[in-house]
Order: C-alpha cells, then structure tokens, then sequence
C-alpha cells in the first residue's frame, strides 16, 4: 500500500518577523485544511521550526528559507542555519551537506527576491505552485517548464504569512508520514503540485492584521 502525504511546503511562523503565524494557528489551519504535514520555512532560521516540531504532534517538515545572493532558497529537511548572502551554488551544496532538499522557490514570481535565470540543474525540485504568487498564471508555466528543462521534481508550497492562508498551495507526497520518507520521495520525483491562489479578501486581511499590530506596537512604545 502508498502512503501519502499532503503538505503545504511553504510556510512562515511568527519567528520570521514578517509573519503573523504562532505556532498553534499553524497546526489549527493546517488541520483545518486537511493536510497532514506542513513545512516551517521561516527567512533566514530554523530557530521556530525546530520548536514547534518538538511540542507538536503534527508532523512537521523543519526547513529554511535563505535570502541567496541571487534570489531566495528553501530548503527543507534542514535543521541548521545557511548562511545567507552566499552564491546559489554554494548555499544548495550546504543544503545538501545539511541532509536536505533544496527548492527553488518562487523562481519567476515578481517582488519576492526571486532567482529568475540562477535556477539550475543542481537543485531537488522546483516550486512549480507558490499560492502568492504574482502573476499567478505566468509563473507556475514558466516553473512546471523549467523543472523538465532541468529535470527536477515539481512541489507546491503557499508561502503563506497568515493562518488563513495555509493549504492554498500543497504538494501530494508518495510517502510514509515521516520527514525521512518525505524527503526521499521528493528527491526521487515521487511527488505533485497542486494549488490555487489565496483569495484576494484573505491577503487583504493579513494586510488589516498587520496593520493592526504595527498601531498596537506602536502605541505600547
Ligand atoms: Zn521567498
Ligand atoms: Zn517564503
């Protein structure tokens, strides 16, 4: 019997400072949306990823996103820092050193740090879907072509900064419901991408939220 795994690939927590997700709202919508796992790329740390995987029972895929020199890198299965600001070879051969899977995320998406022509044959797997993605349409055909062109495997993440935003971009896993068999079944290609993008009243009201918090710090200083 196959086992699968449905993940959103793509998530940020309260530990990277642009996002409002603690970490109970990350398991309460991950649940809410059916999944059954989820991926803690917070920028930069594996700090929170770490943490909540400990004092959860929801299977948690501890990764990282890394501001490369040349546009930004997941990488999951990772559970210590690369550095960022190195080139985009050096930082996927460390995610490899560091036992991981790295991702190109949001290779064609504008606004994100993008890495545009720096993605190559070295990387696991392409983020074929970013559910935040701008322009949407656009850049999942221009990263479902570019992982055949360089024969990587296809995942789809949401990059989601807001509870509610969980599960709109996940990647169907051919795997047992563990980081090891995960990580496995994406470096063999045994994995899909599926998502829509996040409704426009969702981002508006992580917008408002954060808005919200920015006047409440701001009137406690
Ligand atoms: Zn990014
Ligand atoms: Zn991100």
């Amino acid at each position: 019997m196959i086992m699968q795994v449905k993940a959103d690939l793509h998530v940020h927590t309260t530990y990277s400072n642009d996002s409002l997700i603690t970490p109970k709202e990350l398991v309460f919508f991950a649940k809410k949306r059916g999944l059954n796992a989820v991926a803690v790329t917070d920028h930069n740390q594996v700090e929170g990823a770490l943490k909540i995987a400990k004092e959860t029972d929801f299977l948690i895929i501890p990764g990282i996103e890394v501001n490369s020199a040349s546009g930004h890198i997941v990488g999951l299965n990772v559970r210590e820092v690369i550095p960022k600001g190195l080139s985009v070879l050096e930082t996927v051969k460390r995610i490899h050193a560091a036992g991981g899977v790295a991702v190109a995320c949001h290779p064609y998406v504008l606004f994100k740090g993008s890495l545009g022509k720096n993605v190559c044959a070295e990387f696991d797997a392409i983020e074929v879907i970013n559910a935040r993605a701008v322009p949407f349409n656009r850049s999942v055909k221009k990263a479902r072509e570019a992982a055949e062109q360089f024969k990587l495997s296809q995942v789809a993440g949401t990059d989601a900064h807001y509870g509610p935003q969980i599960g709109y971009g996940y990647t169907i896993i051919d795997a047992e419901p563990n980081v090891e068999a995960i990580t496995k079944a994406i470096m063999e290609g045994r994995c899909q991408a599926f998502g829509q993008p996040v409704p426009a009243l969702i981002n508006l009201q992580q917008q408002f939220q954060r808005l919200r918090r920015m006047i409440r710090k701001f009137s406690r200083s």
